[in-house]
């Protein structure tokens, strides 16, 4: 007769923490997204991958300008490291591809298409992000390699993990695939975490990646492995790579620098060393004189 009394105690304590989280919860559903799909918008196909900043303004709102009249093209297929002091506006001109943000000026062009004549499904369906912060959710591991590719078959599943370098850890668990992580699930280091990210970039097979490079501390061996990986991701993809470090980005096709008053250089890192310009500065900072 006790326990039922107990129970309907503890309930009485718990509901109003429920009820806060409901109320958020439904408020945060009425907010108006703030980027949303034009009426005549169309769903693009596999798209070639040449992006075009015209002219672009852009600042978070009620925020001074982070990017002032940007004009920035990459060809389909080619690699570009952006680099540049912290907070010059690296991640903010690549969370403007998938359109994250509406732009104040200009325009964004992909294959000679402006983005806001797409859906942002279709748009970001083309586009594939490597962030620092991977986002793992409890589930197995094949569902999370298979997290916006849910048709994908096994083999292709494999495939990915192969190209990832997952394969040896997978061969370790005595659940392979059918592993539980994330929250009160297995926990996983950095480097898996990456790698596992890397898998599901390869399932996705994007035309257009965003590399946002790792400054956690992997591993010497670990960071190899993660960098081979991504190179081979990104073979044959337009890829964009914020880089934190100078030494992972030399054999980008061209070189972005970023500041304060938008992109302040653009060339192969011997060039940009010979310009004796801000890239040289960083460079110098980085690895002594
Ligand atoms: P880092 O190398 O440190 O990652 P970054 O070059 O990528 O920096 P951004 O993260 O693009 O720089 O930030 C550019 C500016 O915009 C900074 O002044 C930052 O404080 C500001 N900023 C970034 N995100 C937001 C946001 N969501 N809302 C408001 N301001 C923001």
């Amino acid at each position: 007769f006790l326990k039922p009394i107990e129970r309907i105690n503890a309930l009485m304590d718990m509901y109003p923490k429920g009820m806060a989280g409901f109320k958020r919860a439904c408020e945060l559903l009425d907010t108006e997204p703030d980027v949303s799909d034009d009426p005549m918008a169309v769903d693009v196909r596999r798209l070639r991958g040449d992006i075009e900043f015209r002219n672009v303004t852009f600042g978070y709102e009620g925020h001074t300008k982070v990017l002032h009249h940007v004009d920035l093209q990459v060809r389909a297929g080619e690699k570009i490291a952006i680099v540049g002091p912290s907070g010059a506006g690296k991640s903010t001109l690549c969370s403007l591809i998938p359109r994250f943000y509406e732009i104040e000026a200009g325009e964004l062009l992909i294959d000679g298409l402006d983005i806001r004549r797409m859906t942002q499904r279709s748009l970001r369906s083309q586009i594939g992000f490597v962030q620092q912060d991977v986002f793992l959710f409890h589930g197995t591991i094949r569902e999370n390699i298979a997290y916006g590719r849910l048709d994908a078959s096994e083999a292709d599943i494999l495939e990915s993990a192969r190209h990832a370098h997952l394969e040896a850890f997978l061969e370790a668990l005595p659940e392979g695939l059918e592993t539980v992580i994330g929250e009160r699930g297995l926990k996983l280091s950095g480097g898996q975490r990456q790698r596992l990210a890397i898998a599901r970039m390869f399932l996705k097979n994007p035309p257009i990646l965003i590399l946002d490079e790792a400054t956690s501390a992997l591993d010497t061996e670990t960071e190899q492995i993660i960098q081979r990986s991504l190179e081979e991701l990104s073979r044959s993809r337009t890829t964009l790579i914020i880089a934190h470090r100078l030494a992972t980005i030399r054999h980008a096709d061209r070189i972005v620098v970023v500041t304060e008053d938008g992109i302040s250089e653009e060339g192969s890192h011997d060039e940009l060393l010979a310009r004796r310009g801000v890239y040289a500065r960083l460079h110098e900072a980085q690895f002594g004189g």
